[in-house]
């Protein structure tokens, strides 16, 4: 493995291990590497976990984070359309199952360099909106939504433990839940801290997270307009990592395609735009961060 210099990026959240990336993965894994960008493809469930792991036993500069994502754990409805399929099809999940044993056993691989993304999710509760779980968009069924919170909740704990057993860092994936996300992390704390990914919170929610030693992580999300500005303006460069969430968020100027790593640079350059610094000192710093967490 080779050292990642000054000026290198680092997405620290992709998902080239999701099927939307099937007919291409490899070539835009190619793009990546040699457009000076690193990778951490992050499991959402076994099946992603598994790939991610893969293509970072495969890849110099990829690595792999494993986990489910809360979404993943319910029983869920959605239509699905492959791409190579004429039809769209139903698909019904029962529900992911944590089997801590085969989450144990990838892990033994070096290469992966965090548990995740794990967290919560209660934004699909209150909201219309499809959640974002691969390209699928699956329809919750009306139950009970505090035994959803309460699942979520248990098995965010099995990987906050499980994170502690192998000494990693966590990936947290939080929507509208930053303040069960804080009540769990100060009271079953990280040992090697972690991300809170695709931030969208005020700067006084990031401060809390930053008190207890979490990186903030900022993908595409803050190129579409100025939301986030305020936030960018007052989190310290020390704290952000950058990541783009691929193939989901893609920022301006390439909003409307599918995003890819190598897009992380618009990330970085929108940071210093806001900051009045230079996107070098931006890729610098958030790289060194994501380095220093991540042992890469
Ligand atoms: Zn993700």
């Amino acid at each position: 493995m080779f050292h990642v210099s000054c000026f290198m990026l680092v997405d620290t959240h992709a998902h080239l291990n999701f099927s939307a990336y099937k007919n291409d993965a490899e070539e835009v894994i190619k793009r990546t590497l040699a457009g000076g960008v690193f990778v951490i493809n992050v499991g959402s469930q076994y099946s992603t976990s598994v790939r991610a792991v893969e293509y970072a036993k495969k890849y110099d500069g990829l690595y792999a984070a494993i986990g489910i994502h809360p979404l993943h754990l319910q029983a869920q409805k959605f239509s699905y359309h492959d791409p190579d399929e004429i039809e769209e099809v139903e698909i019904e999940t029962a529900g992911e199952i944590f089997e801590k044993e085969k989450y144990l056993e990838l892990v033994k691989n070096s290469k992966v360099v965090a548990i995740g993304e794990v967290g919560l999710d209660y934004h699909h509760f209150e909201s219309e909106d499809p959640p974002r779980v691969d390209e699928a968009s699956p329809r919750v069924e009306a139950g009970n939504i505090e035994d959803l919170k309460n699942k979520q909740k248990e098995i965010f704990l099995e990987f906050i433990n499980l994170a502690n057993e192998v000494r990693k860092p966590i990936m947290i994936h939080c929507w509208d839940a930053y303040d069960d996300l804080y009540e769990i992390l100060e009271k079953n704390p990280v040992g090697k801290r972690g991300v809170i990914h695709s931030f969208v919170g005020s700067f006084k929610t990031a401060k809390k997270f930053i008190e207890l030693g979490y990186l903030i992580g900022l993908n595409g999300i803050i190129t579409y307009g100025i939301s986030y500005d305020k936030l960018i303006r007052e989190v310290g460069l020390k704290d952000i990592v950058l990541e783009t969430d691929c193939p989901y968020l893609t920022p301006v100027p390439k909003k409307g395609e599918r995003n890819e790593p190598i897009y992380v640079k618009y990330v970085a350059q929108k940071i210093a735009e806001v900051k009045e610094i230079s996107p070098e000192e931006v890729e610098k710093i958030t790289t060194e961060n994501a380095n220093r967490l991540f042992r890469i």
